[in-house]
C-alpha cells in the first residue's frame, strides 16, 4: 500500500491520527486510538515475551522519563546529541543537512563535522529545497533534546530522555544490589523517549514523542555464555559493512555459525543476532526475504559502539528497507561515563570472579516504526477485500462475536462472548449491519475469528444446539464449534510466542 492510503485507512479505522489534530496537528506528535492503543500494547507484550525469555535474569523496570543534566552531560548528549541543521537565508527555511545533502551524500552525514557538510555544500553549490536559493548557512549543531525547568526556581535543569537506555544504566546499581549479583545481568525499559527532531516525517518513523522497547544486557566481556548451538545453523540474511565498501550491497545468507566463526564476530552477538530475527521473522511474521541485518560501517556507527548492526525490513509504503531495530556493543563505554559523571563505581564482584566493569550488549527497538511495520506489511488487499493478517497475539479485538439477528440471538452472543471474556480471551459483540459487513469490518481490524451465533445455537430441537460458527479470518474457513470448546480452543493462538517454544499458528 503506498503511504497516504495507509496514512487514510489507519486514521479512518481510528489506529492513529496526528495530535492536536482540530488544531491542524501537532509535527512529529501522533495518537492512537483504540485499536492503534491495544496493537502497540500486543507488540509490547510479545516482545517482552521474546526478549525477557531468554534468561530469567532480565527484568523490565519504568523509570521517570526526566534526566538532570549532570546525566546528559556524562552519556554525551549534552555535547554531541545533535543534528546539523541548514537555514535558508532567503525563506528562512531549517533543514537538516542531510536533506540538503540527500542527492550528492545519499549514504547520510554521519560522521561529518559542520564543516566538512558546508564544505560539500558550497563545493556543490546546493539549493535550499524550498526555494532554490544557494543562501544556505554554514551548518551549526542543533541539540535534540527537550530541555525543561525544574523546580520553582528555574535554576535546575533536566531534560525529557532522549533515549531509555540511560534509564537502565542509571539503574544498574540498584539492579545489581536487589538481584542475585550475577552477570548477565539484563534490565529492560518500554517507555517514551524525546527529540526535537528538526524534519519530522514517514508519519511514524520521525516523531518527537515516540516508544522504544530496549534491552540493555550487562555482562563480563570475558564470559558471556549463550546456547550458541541452539543457533549455529540460523542462516541470517545480512549485508556486511566490508562488502559494501567494495560495492555489493546485496543480502548474503550466511550461517550463524560462520559468521562466529575464526573471531570475527562474538558468539554472543551473533546469538543475539539470531533471537532479534527470528523475532522478526516468528513472532511479528515479517516474510524472511523482507528482512535484513545492515551492519553499519566504523564511520557510521557512533564512536563508542564497536559492532552495530541494524535490524532493516523492506516497506513498501516507505519505499525501501528502513531500520525498525538495532543491536549494539557499546563495549564498557556507558557505566563508565556514568561511573565518572556520579562519583559512583560501577564495577562489580561476581560471584567467584575477579571485579569488572560490565560491557552492555543493547537490543533496541522502535516500537512506533515497528507497529507501522506491521500495517505495510499485512495489510492485504485482494479484490475488494481488505484484511489485516495480523497474528493473533498481536490483534486488537481476538474475537468478533456476531448474532445473526440482532434481536433474536443477541442474548446468545453476548454470553458467549462472556464465557470467552471469563477466559482471558477479548471478544467483542458487533450487531449493526449484515453479517457479511460485520465480517468485513472486523478483517479489516485484523480480528483472526468471528463467531457467529445463530438459529441453530439457540434451537434446544436442532442437532447444532449449542454450537456456533466460527470463521477464520485469512483462509474464511468456517466450522461449527461447541460454545463450550470455544475458549480452549482459541486460547493457544493469543499466546505470544517464546524463544524456543512452538508455533501455535
Ligand atoms: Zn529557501
Amino acid at each position: 500500500m503506498k503511504l497516504d492510503e495507509l496514512v487514510a485507512l489507519l486514521r479512518r479505522r481510528g489506529v492513529l491520527w496526528p495530535s492536536a489534530e482540530i488544531y491542524g496537528g501537532t509535527q512529529g506528535l501522533y495518537d492512537y486510538g483504540p485499536l492503534g492503543t491495544r496493537l502497540k500494547q500486543r507488540i509490547e507484550d510479545a516482545w517482552q515475551s521474546w526478549f525477557l525469555g531468554l534468561s530469567e535474569d532480565y527484568h523490565l523496570i519504568q523509570p521517570a522519563e526526566l534526566l538532570p543534566e549532570p546525566v546528559v552531560r556524562a552519556s554525551g548528549h549534552l555535547e554531541n546529541f545533535t543534528d546539523p541543521e541548514v537555514t535558508c537565508g532567503h525563506c528562512h527555511a531549517v533543514f537538516r543537512a542531510e536533506t540538503v545533502l540527500e542527492k550528492v551524500r545519499p549514504e547520510g552525514v554521519d560522521g561529518l563535522s559542520p564543516a566538512e557538510i558546508g564544505e560539500i555544500v558550497t563545493r556543490h553549490q546546493l539549493r535550499c529545497p524550498s526555494c532554490g536559493s544557494t543562501e544556505l548557512t554554514v551548518p551549526r549543531p542543533f541539540n535534540l533534546m527537550f530541555g525543561l525547568d525544574f523546580g520553582v526556581t528555574g535554576r535546575e535543569r533536566v531534560y525529557l530522555q532522549p533515549e531509555t537506555a540511560q534509564a537502565s544504566y542509571l539503574s544498574f546499581a540498584r539492579m545489581w544490589d536487589v538481584g542475585r549479583r550475577t552477570l548477565p545481568l539484563g534490565v529492560a525499559v518500554i517507555a517514551h523517549a524525546y527529540r526535537n527532531e528538526i524534519a519530522p516525517r514517514q508519519v511514524l518513523f520521525r516523531m518527537r514523542a515516540f516508544t522504544q522497547a530496549e534491552l540493555q544486557i550487562f555482562f563480563d566481556p570475558t564470559d558471556f555464555p549463550v546456547p550458541f548451538s541452539d543457533v549455529a545453523d540460523e542462516l541470517l540474511p545480512v549485508v556486511r559493512a566490508r562488502d559494501r565498501l567494495a560495492g555489493r550491497e546485496e543480502v548474503r545468507r550466511v550461517a550463524a555459525r560462520e559468521l562466529a566463526g575464526a573471531g570475527e564476530l562474538p558468539e554472543f552477538y551473533v546469538y543475539h543476532m539470531v533471537q532479534s530475527y527470528r523475532f522478526y521473522r516468528d513472532v511479528l511474521r515479517h516474510p524472511a526475504e523482507r528482512i535484513r541485518l545492515f551492519e553499519k560501517s566504523d564511520q557510521e556507527r557512533a564512536f563508542y559502539n564497536r559492532i552495530q548492526f541494524d535490524l532493516e525490513v523492506q516497506l513498501e509504503s516507505l519505499g525501501g528497507f528502513k531500520e525498525l531495530g538495532a543491536i549494539h556493543y557499546r563495549g564498557d563505554y556507558d557505566l563508565g561515563r556514568h561511573g565518572q559523571g556520579s562519583g559512583h563505581d560501577l564495577s562489580v564482584v561476581p560471584t567467584g570472579r575477579p571485579r569488572v566493569l560490565p560491557h552492555v550488549l543493547e537490543l533496541t527497538f522502535g516500537v512506533d516504526r515497528n507497529l507501522w511495520a506491521l500495517a505495510d506489511a499485512h495489510l492485504t488487499v485482494e479484490g475488494d477485500r481488505t484484511y489485516w493478517k495480523l497474528p493473533s497475539y498481536l490483534s486488537p479485538v481476538p474475537v468478533g462475536v456476531f448474532p445473526l439477528l440482532k434481536k433474536e440471538h443477541g442474548p446468545a452472543a453476548r454470553s458467549v462472548a462472556e464465557r470467552l471474556r471469563s477466559a482471558g480471551i477479548r471478544a467483542v459483540v458487533d450487531t449493526a449491519g449484515s453479517i457479511g459487513k460485520r465480517y468485513a469490518r472486523m478483517d479489516e481490524a485484523g480480528t483472526p475469528f468471528g463467531v457467529t451465533v445463530d438459529g441453530e445455537t439457540v434451537e434446544a430441537a436442532s442437532p447444532n444446539h449449542g454450537t456456533v460458527t466460527l470463521r477464520e479470518r485469512d483462509s474464511r474457513a468456517q466450522e461449527r464449534v461447541p460454545i463450550d470448546r470455544l475458549a480452549e480452543r482459541l486460547r493457544p493462538f493469543f499466546v505470544p510466542p517464546r524463544p524456543g517454544g512452538t508455533r501455535a499458528d
